[in-house]
């Protein structure tokens, strides 16, 4: 069987399809703005060279593994183990290169239907070895990784789960195993007419079962928004939303699964709201003065509600950034010659980025075209096209792939994302960045500095999520060391500034809030405990050990 098609030590292929070589010119610009006169060899370990702790399943709970779900459906190997120890954090690929494989499970399985997933929910209980689900692996919080707290740990692949098993076009519902791609789920969906039109930045190698399971915060909640059902192995049964017969009781597992990260049960299949292929599309660019007013812009647009497919916003760095990725080897536009030279009449030094995508029917998209270019025009918005937009939805998906490079070239690549209230952005935003160029500031050698690069493109009415992108030259004794400056610098800014670092490690272990507010921390817990009685399930994540 072949299960070693992603990277062990990376983000994407094993055999690094459609990954275009980094061109000199980025690694000349990335080596001037970091201060470095050169950048430096740093491959990672090889696989074959690492030693692995022998795994912990007795032979004969091995053995029983393989009668219940067949021999082929049960590996122990070091590949299988390595290419699921943990998830695609950074800190994570930085301790796999490095040898790295405390997070290895004992044993690796791939069920095919509820069924097989039942049966090993019930011998895992009886045994107390706990089972993590994995999806497509993407996770950045450290909730991939078994705490070892139980006799053995096995990780349950759910990519052979990846059926759509049935359609409804006039309803424009589809029920679905969870272990599906995006991208598959997407191909599948317009084979239909349909999509269900969520693109995460992990959306190639990200799961159904992920997005559902994976994610919780206020202003990234989006599978709230087209799961209509979910069904779910617990070790005391299954336990299913009955598509929409049950939509108005009060207890829907859909509304436990969102951001439960494996901890509550297994989602097997999860019915979705799909919606029809737009006709219509429309892409372009602005720039703003300032990251500020580029914000309140899109704080209006989130007010009015105003649809749109895709709005990003990068600060000043980024725009900056994305301008030399995208021209690398490529001479400019006239088209890019005049929009540069309007901005330098318009005296608009350091322009920041919004991009907008709106689809849909053609009068959708002429509407939420008009109502964005009011907003932006109120906002001192400067037009530059579609050239830039579609350019930046060619590569949106490009940076982690970068990453990959960076790490084999003495770079460091770490993305912290902070929640926080609009009114608070403004002040958040510029004590986060000081902090974290002076966190890289502390760890590099002198005359060297860091890239810090500023997005938002999750947000609600109410809440805005700040996505920074550090670039640094990589301490090669320590790099946790580093990595944690940055982690603390963030944290401390968040806690003084008000807001939340959403993607630190530890929140895994409070993720839907469950320790936020005893009363809801106790319902869960009882939850937790109906369900799960033995406490197999992802052990420690949720709920603090
Ligand atoms: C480059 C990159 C960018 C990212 N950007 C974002 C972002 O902007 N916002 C964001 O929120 N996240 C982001 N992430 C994190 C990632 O996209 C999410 O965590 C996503 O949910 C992972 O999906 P997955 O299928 O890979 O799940 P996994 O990573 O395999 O699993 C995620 C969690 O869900 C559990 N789980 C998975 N499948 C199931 C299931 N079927 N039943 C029960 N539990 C399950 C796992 O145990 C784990 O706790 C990013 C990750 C990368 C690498």
């Amino acid at each position: 069987m072949d299960h070693d098609g992603l990277r062990w030590n990376g983000w994407g292929s094993a055999d690094r399809s459609g990954v275009a070589p980094v061109p000199d010119e980025l690694w000349g610009w990335l080596a001037q703005q970091l201060g470095m006169r050169a950048l430096l060899a740093t491959p990672s370990r090889a696989l074959d060279d690492l030693e692995i702790a022998p795994s912990r399943l007795s032979p004969r709970d091995r053995q029983i593994l393989s009668v219940l779900l067949g021999p082929e459906k049960v590996w122990d190997d070091k590949q299988e183990r390595t290419g699921h120890a943990g998830g695609r954090s950074y800190v994570h690929l930085l301790r796999l290169r490095n040898g790295d494989r405390s997070d290895a499970p004992d044993a690796v399985v791939y069920p095919a239907s509820n069924e097989d997933v039942l049966k090993l929910l019930v011998f895992a209980s009886e045994r107390e070895i706990a089972v993590v689900p994995w999806g497509g692996g993407a996770n950045i919080v450290g909730s991939l990784a078994p705490r070892h707290l139980h006799r053995a740990a096995i990780t349950l692949d759910l990519r052979d789960m990846n059926r759509v098993e049935a359609v409804d076009t006039k309803a424009r519902i589809a029920r679905v195993q969870t272990g599906i791609t995006c991208s598959e789920l997407e191909n599948a969906s317009a084979t239909h007419g349909l999509m269900l039109g969520h693109r995460p930045d992990a959306f190639e190698f990200s799961t159904l079962g992920g997005w559902i399971a994976g994610v919780a915060d206020a202003a990234s909640q989006t599978a709230r928004d087209w799961l209509l059902g979910a069904e779910v192995a617990t070790p005391r049964g299954m336990l299913r939303d009955d598509d929409l017969a049950l939509a108005d009781t009060p207890l829907r597992m859909r509304d436990f699964m969102v951001g439960s990260r494996g901890a509550l049960g297994i989602i097997t299949g999860a019915t979705v709201r799909l919606r029809p292929q737009p006709v219509a599309s429309w892409a372009a660019a602005y720039m703003f003065r300032d990251f500020e007013s580029g914000a309140a812009a899109i704080q209006e647009i989130a007010r009015e509600r105003v649809p749109y497919a895709v709005l990003h916003l990068s600060d000043a760095d980024d725009t900056r950034f994305l301008d030399v990725l995208h021209s690398v080897g490529r001479d400019p536009t006239l088209r890019d010659r005049m929009v540069n030279l309007a901005l330098n009449v318009a005296r608009y030094e350091a322009p920041c980025m919004l991009t907008a995508v709106f689809e849909g029917t053609r009068d959708t998209v002429a509407h939420g075209r008009r109502n964005l270019s009011r907003v932006v025009r109120k906002h001192g918005a400067l037009p530059v096209g579609s050239a830039r937009a579609n350019r930046w939805l060619q590569q949106r998906f490009q940076k982690p792939f970068l990453r990959n490079a960076m790490l084999d070239n003495g770079l460091g690549f770490e993305t912290i994302v902070i929640s926080t209230n609009w009114y608070k952005l403004s002040d958040l935003y510029s004590a986060a960045r000081g902090a974290l160029q002076k966190a890289i500031g502390d760890t590099v050698p002198r005359l060297a500095r860091g890239l810090v690069l500023c997005r938002t493109s999750h947000f609600s009415s109410q809440q805005v999520n700040l996505t920074f992108d550090c670039i640094f030259p990589r301490a090669l004794n320590d790099g946790l060391a580093q990595c944690s400056a940055l982690w603390r610098a963030a944290s401390e800014v968040a806690a003084s500034c008000g807001g939340t670092v959403i993607n630190n490690r530890s929140r895994s272990e409070d993720s839907a809030g469950a320790g936020q507010n005893t009363l809801k921390s106790a319902i869960l817990r009882a939850v937790k405990d109906t369900l799960d009685p033995k406490g197999i399930l992802n052990p420690g994540v949720l709920f603090p050990r």
